[in-house]
């Protein structure tokens, strides 16, 4: 998560979703860290929290769980022993000092130190997963790995700072919000880049799946769909998947329009359809307590069936994506950090609605895009 602030599911979709199902004990006994059921709805939050040790989370895998400034309280690095003194970080953290305190201590808890530390592998450019990646590579200078996709996007966005604020500035105008939300989410792209330092990825991980280099028994599956380079990790051998925000216990990761990818819902959609197809046995997520294989699916299915909630919008006539968020949610206000997230999810579904001849474009007088059920 974290593009702007924590970047998180529709509420529905979430409200929907029941409890995970009891996962296998012998590779799950802890007490789920805290975690909130939807950042649209709750406001955000800056309440830290202790460390609170690294957590034997399956066979040779341990979970380090960091603070965030923002909802959801905080998130999930892995670290993972591939061989005696030989260990993989996953993902790391948002780049404040108190998450690096917890870092940092996680790794010394369970690996000794940073020396042992030979390969970062991130499975998303959020800035909650990789914002401590920088720091991470003065203490333990290891390769760092990740989906080719958010390795360009991530290198492309240091490289010119402003464009991402103009993209979204542009999408909102042609989502129809009101220009105040305009000028607030372009104040607030301005002083994140503190957070998430940029680094530069050395192995890109291009195509479907394959083994993780330097990580013998671990092969990588691309899962787009939260970003459209992200990745997840499986261990064949036991069924272990660390999926990053693919698949998280209690929300259903936000999904975005975006410059990369046409289709970032079916993307997501066939990911999830990849994974099930892996037949995992645990699933460590971003964020949230391990979860069931039938999580995927259950996120699948809440995927598609918000393409449909979103097409029952425009049974009330034309709307601009704005208009339909607020027809997605009318009895609710979402927070100001949100409403950007509601809008690129929301645009994504139209998007796809649009694709299939669902739904029809036509620019408004004020340059608005809006959308509708064909004639
Ligand atoms: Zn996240």
């Amino acid at each position: 998560m974290g593009m702007g602030d924590a970047g998180w599911g529709m509420v529905d979709a979430v409200l929907r979703c029941a409890a995970p199902a009891p996962v296998d004990v012998r590779l799950a006994t802890d007490a789920p860290a805290p975690i909130l059921e939807s950042t649209l709805l709750i406001p955000e939050s800056t309440r830290r929290h202790a460390y609170l040790h690294a957590h034997p989370a399956a066979p040779d895998v341990w979970r380090i769980t960091t603070p965030l400034p923002f909802a959801p309280r905080d998130v999930h690095a892995y670290l993972v022993r591939l061989q005696a003194d030989r260990w993989m970080l996953v993902d790391g953290g948002i780049g404040t000092e108190e998450a690096w305190e917890a870092l940092e201590a996680g790794v010394r808890e369970v690996a000794g130190g940073w020396n042992g530390v030979c390969l970062h592998l991130i499975t998303h450019m959020h800035r909650d997963h990789v914002g401590l990646a920088a720091r991470a590579l003065r203490a333990a200078p290891a390769p760092v790995a990740m989906g080719a996709l958010d390795a360009e996007r991530m290198a492309f966005a240091a490289a010119h700072p402003d464009d991402e604020a103009a993209y979204r500035a542009d999408l909102l105008r042609r989502a129809g919000a009101p220009d105040e939300m305009v000028r607030a989410v372009e104040a607030t792209i301005s002083g994140s880049e503190a957070l998430a330092p940029p680094v530069t990825a050395d192995v890109l991980l291009r195509g479907v799946e394959g083994d993780v280099p330097g990580a013998p028994g671990w092969r990588w599956v691309w899962t787009p769909g939260h970003t459209a380079g992200h990745v997840s990790l499986h261990r064949e051998a036991d069924g272990v998947l660390i999926a990053g925000d693919a698949v998280l216990p209690r929300i259903t990761p936000t999904l975005g329009v975006n410059r990369q990818r046409a289709d970032p819902v079916g993307d997501y959609v066939a990911a999830l359809e990849r994974l099930e197809a892996l037949a995992p046995v645990l699933v460590l997520g971003g964020h949230g307590a391990p979860a069931g294989p039938q999580r995927i699916r259950e996120l699948r299915e809440a995927a598609e069936a918000e393409t449909e909630a979103v097409d029952a919008c425009l049974a009330d006539g034309p709307a601009s994506t704005w208009q339909v968020v607020k027809r997605r949610y009318p009895r609710r206000e979402l927070a100001p950090s949100t409403r950007m997230l509601a809008i690129r999810e929301t645009r994504a579904h139209l998007d796809r609605l649009a694709a299939a001849g669902r739904a029809v474009v036509h620019p408004s007088p004020d340059g608005a895009e809006l959308f509708a059920r064909p004639a």
